[in-house]
């Protein structure tokens, strides 16, 4: 079987992956001059950065498993630590290094910042979620969900909202509950205790998996076309024609804006929510209480400690923030994190359309097309979560499994 893969994002790329170990001859085109899509390494003013702050979870379990299939260790690229939400309100939830459920109880039941009633009442609602499966039994906003439940108190303001934004990448008031209810249900609610760490990239984006996994397709066999846009598909009966060359199968790997360009059926109309991540260069020394800290202020989020005096600033969803000049955002989130030391350098890298506006009742295509040899990819295609790197490497790997 001869396969084109268009995209070269974390799904193409474990599509490209999974086809090529399987002894599938492979091509894989990218429009872009790199892998990686929305999750790749950018050159900034002679710095190697990443196009947006990453954060991944123990629970991105088949991510992990194609870094180490393509050589990149994740122990090594990644800093694993068990969860920890601290914030500059005195809100403090650390978890233990213990078996799951026990880690998780024990973290909420030592809280900083939270009465023992509402701890009580929260775990007893954990409890009851996690009774059934996380599922609910109709889809709602995060914030409607969380009031039908008496989630009102400093938990839902300094936890579940802002883990809310930062998974979904949109605010409570507006976010697909049943989507946020998988993401915890895979995280907190796992059985497992590593699903419930924390990991933060050590490396920039680009070492994680686009760098390793084109060096392990290239020395696989797979071609790569990078920087080559595909404008159409051609589809006879018994063939598909891409950039003049025929395959057996596509497998379409892009964002879904242009997924439908390249095949009607694939289009699906979504609303985009952007994210910004805002770099702040302080002296070597300054270090955040906790690599990821949650700002309280009025528009800082949530902030990664980079080592070596490198914060980058995370603002997710739409947001009053985007009216702001670039150096402007820098000074004000400067301004709230409260560090006096004058900052030696800042960017801002603005992505307008990083994530589908990830809504109660979306619509989430399948992977399978009407034609049997047609199939998508991507973070959209994976109802379960939200768009992430998790999303994206799943419904590649099922892409490349639903050929097979
Ligand atoms: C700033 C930012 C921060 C994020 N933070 C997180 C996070 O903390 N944790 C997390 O899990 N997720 C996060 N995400 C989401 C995550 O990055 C995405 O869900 C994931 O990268 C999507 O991968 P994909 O392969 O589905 O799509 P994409 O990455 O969009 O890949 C599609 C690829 O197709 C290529 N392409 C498009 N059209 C064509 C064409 N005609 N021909 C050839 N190639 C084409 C594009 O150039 C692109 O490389 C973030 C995203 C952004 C933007």
């Amino acid at each position: 079987m001869k396969v084109a893969i268009i995209g070269g994002g974390w799904a193409g790329i474990a599509a490209a992956v999974e086809l090529t170990a399987s002894g599938v001859d492979t091509t894989l085109y990218e429009a872009g001059r790199i892998l990686g899509g929305r999750a790749r390494s950018v050159s900034i003013d002679g710095r190697t950065l990443d196009n947006g702050q990453h954060i991944l979870l123990g629970a991105y379990r088949e991510t992990l498993a194609l870094m180490r299939q393509v050589g990149a260790d994740p122990e090594r690229l990644l800093d694993r630590r068990p969860l920890q939400v601290v914030d500059d309100a005195g809100f403090c939830l650390a978890l233990p290094k213990w078996p799951a459920p026990l880690n998780v109880a024990w973290g909420l039941l030592t809280a900083k910042g939270v009465g023992w009633r509402e701890k009580l009442a929260t775990a007893w609602w954990m409890q009851g979620i996690k009774a059934r499966h996380f599922h609910l039994d109709r889809d709602c906003t995060v914030t409607e969900w969380l009031d039908a439940n008496r989630q009102t108190g400093t938990l839902r303001r300094h936890l579940w909202e802002p883990l809310c934004l930062a998974a979904l990448n949109i605010p409570a008031e507006r976010a697909a509950a049943q989507v946020f209810a998988n993401v915890l249900r895979d995280s907190l609610g796992s059985a497992r205790r590593e699903d419930t760490d924390l990991l933060l990239p050590r490396v920039d984006l680009g070492r994680l998996l686009p760098e390793p996994a084109a060096r392990w397709l290239a020395a696989n066999g797979t071609r790569l076309q990078i920087g080559t846009r595909i404008e159409s598909i051609t589809a006879t009966s018994d063939k598909l024609t891409v950039a003049g060359n025929t395959y057996d199968a596509v497998v379409i790997a892009t964002a879904p804006q242009h997924a439908g360009r390249l095949w009607s059926q694939a289009g699906v109309a979504y609303d985009y929510e952007p994210i910004a991540t805002v770099y702040l260069q302080f002296g070597a020394k300054t270090r955040l209480p906790f690599p990821l800290f949650k700002q309280s202020g009025k528009y800082g989020q949530w902030v990664v400690d980079r080592g070596h005096g490198l914060l980058a600033c995370v603002l997710s969803g739409h947001g009053d923030w985007e009216a702001f000049a670039d150096a402007d955002l820098a000074t004000t989130l400067q301004n709230e994190l409260g560090i006096t030391d004058k900052t030696d350098w800042h960017k801002v890298v603005r992505e307008k359309r990083a994530t589908f506006s990830c809504r109660p009742g979306i619509a989430r295509p399948d992977c399978a097309t009407a034609h049997p040899r047609v199939v998508l990819a991507g973070d959209y295609t994976w109802a379960d979560y939200p768009a992430t790197l998790e999303g994206a490497v799943r419904s590649g790997r099922r892409a490349a499994h639903l050929l097979l």
